[in-house]
């Protein structure tokens, strides 16, 4: 793994200066641990090389939503690209400004709108002519303009997992070439709307940029024919879904794929917006779990630790691949083949299958690696799991930016109705 901030010194695995069987002590296990110095250092890399070309990096709040990411991220420049009102108090809450702030997604309700109107965001990237209409008659109720961008659908493959590929004409994002022309000239027409850009969104995990670059290219062909007829627009987005290593992958770095899109976008005027997500806090977040028991029949052998499908849900879901790594490396090479599987009464609550690990016995600590995205984000309380904390770690420092929840946190906003109560 390329990752400079989460290394072994004298056999233990350390997250920037703080060895990581210290937090474990302190917080309890499981655990998500981000490095503020990793964060910070992938924004940066996105960001500075745009150099002076008008850009706006709005980071992907869906892929990590903890507000201590949001407010780092913030403070180096980053806007937010959000797909609920959730996300954006959110975002507002870390201090994000809302000029900063695009709001994408199929299905964004009246009162999200309404929410987002409001707070004065830079613009919805829309994605249906319903969706369209809509924004104009709650901008007209509440007397307030909305920026809007359509997001086209360029019909580009990009070569990821089905799940995470968005760009394709039988996927439900976006309005068609063709559409987009028409809801740019509704759009115009209207006295609530300001047309600000233009948007894609290729998919996720995407590991070459030539796909990036075949969807810039198509837009750039409507923008010219919007300017062919007095639509001119302020900001082209092109979404997120550059991808990471998790394993072997050979991932573009962020300054390759700016570099790339500044050299597409020659003279072109507008400011370029960019999405990403997993690209700035992937390999930024490890989910520390502790080993309870080991088993093993005629067929396998079980880890099984005390972190499960609820924390981490993209093994079960995508089948994905994330590294394991003990916390603490032992001297003697002995390796096992196991799956490491959590506490869920599911055969799909597994983290990693037939994995070559080393032997290790109760009480053990491991890492999974390259959690930091779509990690928490995606865990849930099945099983009536308390979901787990959330530390960050910078140089020598660490402070749990999440509470590990308690069972009363389990049952919150639930109740009993009074008719239950026998003989009433
Ligand atoms: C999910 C998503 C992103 C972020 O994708 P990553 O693969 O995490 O970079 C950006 N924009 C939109 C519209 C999305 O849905």
């Amino acid at each position: 793994m390329n990752n400079s901030s989460f290394y072994y010194k004298d056999s233990e695995l350390y997250c920037e200066d703080v060895p990581v069987s210290k937090i474990a002590e302190e917080v309890g296990t499981p655990f998500y641990c981000y490095s503020a110095t990793h964060l910070e250092d992938r924004f940066k890399a996105y960001d500075s090389t745009f150099g002076s070309r008008s850009h706006l990096v709005c980071f992907a709040v869906k892929s990590n939503s903890n507000l201590a990411v949001l407010n780092l991220l913030g403070q180096l420049g980053a806007g937010a690209d959000i797909v609920s009102g959730g996300e954006l108090f959110r975002a507002i809450q870390a201090g994000i400004p809302p000029e900063r702030i695009v709001y994408s997604g199929v299905g964004k309700t009246e009162a999200e709108m309404a929410y987002a109107i409001q707070q004065g965001i830079l613009m919805f990237n829309v994605e249906s002519m319903d969706e369209l209409h809509l924004i104009e008659q709650t901008a007209g109720l509440l007397g307030k303009k909305a920026g809007i961008s359509i997001r086209v659908n360029p019909d580009v493959d990009a070569n990821t997992h089905p799940y995470i590929s968005t760009g394709l004409k039988k996927n439900k994002f976006g309005l068609s070439m063709s559409r987009a022309m028409e809801a740019y000239k509704a759009a115009a027409a209207s006295e609530w709307l300001n047309v600000t850009g233009v948007s894609f969104h290729i998919g996720s995990q995407i590991l070459e940029t030539g796909p990036f670059l075949h969807a810039f290219s198509k837009v750039t062909r409507l923008i010219e024919d919007l300017e062919g007829s007095g639509i001119n627009l302020a900001c082209l987005d092109l979404g997120g879904g550059l991808g990471i290593t998790y394993h072997e992958e050979d991932a573009p770095e962020p300054d390759d794929y700016v570099s790339a899109i500044l050299e597409k976008a020659g003279d072109l005027g507008q400011t370029i917006v960019i999405e990403p997500g997993r690209s700035i806090c992937g390999n930024a977040g490890i989910l520390v779990t502790k080993l309870l028991y080991t088993k093993s029949n005629s067929l396998k052998n079980f880890y099984i630790v005390d972190a499960a499908m609820n924390d981490l849900g993209r093994p079960s879901l995508y089948n994905a691949f994330h590294a394991i790594q003990p916390v603490s490396q032992k001297d003697e090479e002995a390796r096992i083949k196991a799956d490491v599987v959590g506490p869920i009464c599911e055969t799909g609550d597994f983290l990693a299958r037939d994995r070559d690990l080393p032997v290790m016995s109760q009480g053990d600590l491991m890492a999974v690696m390259s959690a930091g995205a779509y990690g928490f984000t995606m865990s849930s309380n099945y099983n009536s799991r308390p979901r787990v904390a959330e530390v960050m770690v910078k140089d020598n420092r660490f402070e749990t930016v999440r509470e590990r929840e308690t069972y009363p946190d389990l049952i919150r906003g639930e109740k009993i109705p009074d008719w239950m109560e026998p003989g009433s």
